[in-house]
């Protein structure tokens, strides 16, 4: 029997709550939104608010208001990364009975002196001294794997090589767990977001191959850049969505997506302008690229 598509579609959009919703947000938004709901799969909401040295006050609410002004309605109800720590603490039990990882009590200093990539050097260091953060030994992480929007993309092997952070010196769990673990606990059917996140896909895939589960798919969306590098983020002031014309910003985010909005919708009100793009999206005219100028 074939899945069912509601599983086999189901996306998600995964905010970091550090600051409002910004222009390139709202194309991971709309790009994750479109692609789950015109195959008539679930769209879930998941703040992910698990660095919480930079969550900012109120900011996970102002997300929610302003999906709901542009009318993008979530399935079941949002769930908050610092309300799932049990979760992550019982994988990570798992993943240290199977000695896949291991206590790096590295300096910040030595690791920056390495120039980006950590050299897995205190994996064979004895384990008496209380660790600073735990390291994950990947198993084979593939050097290629198939996008939904980009096809076939190969990834540098210092990034396949890497033992990287799975719980941070300050007791924080990292991204690069709780993701994959959320992931696979939600059954996301489909990874639809932003492009800066492509190089650490075949990483999340092998990790859910040492869970003994099988990785969603995942497709990567243009990033909206001011400069060449330059993604929108709070340090660099990108202004709040909410605060712009709504239909506007949906009709741009659109358009970066490369779905080719009719002239007579021009103006129309976002209700409008989002059922059209729900009966018209096409996964396949995403410009396949990491960076579109704004
Ligand atoms: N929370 C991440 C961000 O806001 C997105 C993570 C993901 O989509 O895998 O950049
Ligand atoms: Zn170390």
């Amino acid at each position: 029997m074939m899945t069912p598509d509601v599983a086999r579609f189901r996306g998600r959009f995964a905010p970091s709550p550090s600051g409002p919703l910004h222009f390139g947000s709202l194309v991971a938004a709309v790009g994750s939104y479109l692609q789950a709901k015109s195959h008539g799969g679930e769209w879930l909401l998941r703040i992910e608010d698990i660095d919480t040295t930079r969550v900012q006050p109120g900011a996970a609410d102002h997300i929610l208001r302003t999906l709901e002004q542009f009318g993008l309605f979530w399935d079941q109800t949002e769930t908050y990364q610092t309300q799932r720590l049990p979760l992550y603490q019982t994988v990570f039990e798992q993943l240290l009975q199977q000695q896949k990882i291991y206590g790096c009590n590295c300096s910040r200093a030595r690791i920056q002196s390495l120039g980006g990539h950590y050299d897995n050097h205190c994996q064979q260091r004895a384990q008496s001294i209380e660790p600073l953060a735990w390291r994950l030994v990947p198993g084979e992480v593939s050097h290629a794997f198939t996008d939904l929007v980009f096809g076939h993309i190969d990834i540098p092997d210092a990034i396949c090589r890497e033992h990287y952070s799975i719980k941070r010196r300050d007791g924080l769990f990292a991204y690069q767990l709780v993701v994959v673990v959320d992931d696979l606990q939600q059954q996301i059917g489909q990874v639809i977001r932003g492009a800066d996140l492509l190089e650490m896909t075949t990483r999340q895939q092998a990790l859910c191959q040492l869970l003994g589960q099988t990785a969603p798919a995942y497709g990567h969306l243009p990033l909206a850049v001011t400069a060449p590098g330059q993604k929108l983020s709070k340090q660099n002031h990108a202004t709040d969505i909410s605060s712009q014309p709504l239909s506007q910003s949906l009709q741009q985010a659109l358009i970066l997506l490369g779905q080719q909005v009719p002239g007579e919708l021009q103006g129309a009100a976002v209700t409008e302008l989002l059922s059209w793009a729900l009966a018209n999206w096409q996964l396949s005219k995403v410009p396949k690229t990491t960076e579109v100028l704004i």
